[in-house]
């Protein structure tokens, strides 16, 4: 029997890098602690072409790999096509990398990353070797690129001859469906998650883009979609067959619709699944029944978007919460035994010393388990981005940055170098407590959690250092 005239050799590809970006679902971000988890973008590909192509994965974050070490990698891969994610946060680097694997290797190329969704076009006329640009990294549709390029693609950008083609988006169907991620195809081993109780483990999508509108947020401005819960099943017992028993689910908000989330947590728990997740969502979607049907289903970590203690702040980021809402959230979670991280956002419009102080003490008063403290930085997409612009907050040409890095903003009576203090005393004041690190130590229960957690520490502390995106 002849080979497939189009069977093509994929290569996945995390490109290269100092620092350790996380770069997938519409986010670009260093890690601060020592976390990186599998690329969304290219899992949920890997499922779309994994049937009529041969795939292979080489995610260079991962696997510590310098420039020269992945470039060879990558061309002894051969491929024909490579696709890859990248982000604000290290974008002009990960497609210098590119360029020099596409002359070398002669494949084409295309890129998956939130910022390309507002400037893809521009970017590929300033790139040449980019060849395509995803625009919705769950589309079925990159088979018909890989497939043959030559073709103006729906949901992707493309080339022909020296023209960009922009085709246009598919309808977004509310509800989705996407064939299998081949997670084993990817190094399990090498990624971590300094909270997971086991490990390896991967990460399943429910939905993406949010309905919510909070200014500073990419996610407000990707079309809210959700899968369909036999589909999101269908990969859990996949997970389970390959000996996976931990679970991160990437939605944005994975509590929307209460009624969808007590029927998913009942299936997970009615399938006798042993496996372990966590998630993030509002604190305002929670209540002690739901909370109760999310733990029997193995959930042991909520992800809470707190941003700020100053309701003046929240309700200019649009926000729609209050500290009391917050307040009672994070106390009914303990009481699920269930673990909490409490997300703040520093240097939001209207935030002052004073409002980031009382941030600060509010994240100490909530008492979750873990705190992530980032800086307001003005995506893509976002009406942050358009307020800062406006209001020369940035330059209107800033299109690098990184949200766990240097602030990108000053702010009035709020300039990057304050804030900066400020992110780093919020760290110190959350987790060098001695409170906090007898009940950390105790937690661990094991050698190697408490090497994690010496290496966690090391690195958020390396993080206070001023830095700016490669
Ligand atoms: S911050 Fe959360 S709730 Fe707000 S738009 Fe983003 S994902 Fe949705």
């Amino acid at each position: 029997m002849s080979p497939d005239p189009v069977r093509r050799k994929v290569l996945l590809l995390v490109p290269p890098s100092r620092i350790i970006y996380q770069n997938d679902n519409y986010c670009s971000f260093s890690s601060k602690a020592s976390y990186y988890a599998p690329p969304l973008d290219l899992l949920v590909m890997s499922g779309h072409l994994h049937a009529r192509h041969d795939l292979a994965v080489l995610d260079a974050r991962a696997e510590r790999m310098g420039e020269g070490e992945a470039l060879a990698a990558a061309v002894r891969a051969a491929p024909s096509h490579v696709l890859f994610v990248t982000g604000y946060a290290s974008w002009k680097k990960d497609l210098a990398f590119v360029g020099r694997l596409r002359e070398t290797a002669g494949c084409r190329t295309l890129a998956s990353g939130g910022f390309l969704l507002f400037h893809g076009a521009a970017v590929m006329e300033r790139y040449p070797a980019l060849d395509a640009v995803s625009l919705d990294f769950t589309s079925p549709l990159i088979e018909n690129w890989v497939s043959d390029g030559e073709q103006p693609v729906a949901d992707h950008l493309t080339r022909a001859g020296g023209a960009v083609l922009a085709p246009g988006r598919r309808p977004a169907a509310r509800e989705f469906e996407i064939p299998l991620p081949r997670h084993e195809l990817f190094p399990l081993r090498r990624y971590s998650l300094p909270y997971a109780r086991r490990f390896p483990f991967s990460r399943v999508m429910g939905s993406m883009g949010c309905p919510h509108r909070c200014a500073f947020c990419s996610h407000a401005s990707v079309p809210f979609r959700q899968r369909r819960i036999g589909n999101i099943m269908e990969e859990l017992r996949h997970l389970v067959s390959l000996g996976l028993r931990q679970v991160y689910f990437t939605d944005p908000t994975f509590v929307i619709g209460r009624d969808r989330t007590m029927t998913l947590c009942r299936e997970v728990a009615g399938a006798g699944l042993d496996i372990s997740w966590s998630c993030n969502t509002r604190v305002d979607t929670l209540d002690r029944e739901l909370l109760g049907e999310m733990r029997r289903a193995g959930c042991h970590m909520l992800q809470l978007g707190v941003e700020s203690a100053s309701l003046r702040v929240l309700r200019r980021a649009e926000k729609r919460i209050e500290p009391d809402r917050i307040r009672d959230a994070f106390r009914m979670c303990r009481e699920a035994g269930i673990q909490t991280m409490a997300y703040f956002i520093l240097g939001l419009p209207g935030d002052t010393r004073e409002s980031v102080m009382e941030t600060i003490a509010f994240s100490r008063e909530l008492d979750a388990d873990y705190a992530s403290f980032t800086i307001a930085t003005p995506d893509f997409g976002t009406r942050l981005r358009e307020e800062a612009i406006g209001k020369g907050w940035i330059g209107k040409d800033l299109d690098v940055f990184d949200s766990t890095g240097y602030p990108p903003i000053n702010l009035p009576g709020l300039p990057a170098e304050d804030l900066w203090r400020l992110r780093n005393r919020a760290n110190r004041a959350f987790y060098l407590r001695p409170r906090y690190l007898a009940r950390a130590v105790a937690r661990a229960r094991s050698p190697r959690r408490l090497l994690l957690l010496a290496r966690n520490g090391v690195s958020l502390l390396r993080n206070m250092r001023k830095r700016t995106p490669d």
